[in-house]
C-alpha cells in the first residue's frame, strides 16, 4: 500500500531526500506521494523511511492503493529496471 502524506504536513523537506524509489515531491501547500513509485520502502529498508524522519507524524496508509507484500516487490523490481 502506497502512504499518502496528510495535511498535517508542514513542507520541512525532511523526507524527500529519505526516499529510496524519489516517491517524495514537493507541492502546494503540502508534499506529495507517487503511488506509482511508493513501496512503503519494500526492498530498501524495514520500515518506511518517510515515516521515521517526519516531525510531525503526518504519513497514513492510502486506503485507495491496497497492495500486497508480493505487488510491492514487483513495483520495487519494475523501479531498479527503470533505474538501469
Ligand atoms: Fe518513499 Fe518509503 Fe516513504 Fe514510500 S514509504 S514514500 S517508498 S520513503
Ligand atoms: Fe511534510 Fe513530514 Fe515530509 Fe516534512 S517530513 S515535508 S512534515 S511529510
Amino acid at each position: 500500500m502506497s502512504l499518502l502524506i496528510n495535511d498535517e504536513c508542514i513542507a520541512c523537506d525532511a523526507c524527500r531526500e529519505e526516499c529510496p524509489t524519489v516517491a517524495i515531491e514537493e507541492g502546494d501547500p503540502i508534499y506529495v506521494i507517487d503511488p506509482d513509485r511508493c513501496t512503503e520502502c519494500v526492498g530498501d529498508y524495514d520500515e518506511p523511511a518517510c515515516i521515521a524522519v517526519c516531525p510531525v507524524d503526518c504519513f497514513v496508509l492510502d486506503k485507495d492503493n491496497v497492495e500486497t507484500i508480493a505487488e510491492l516487490k514487483f513495483k520495487y523490481a519494475q523501479i531498479q529496471k527503470e533505474e538501469r
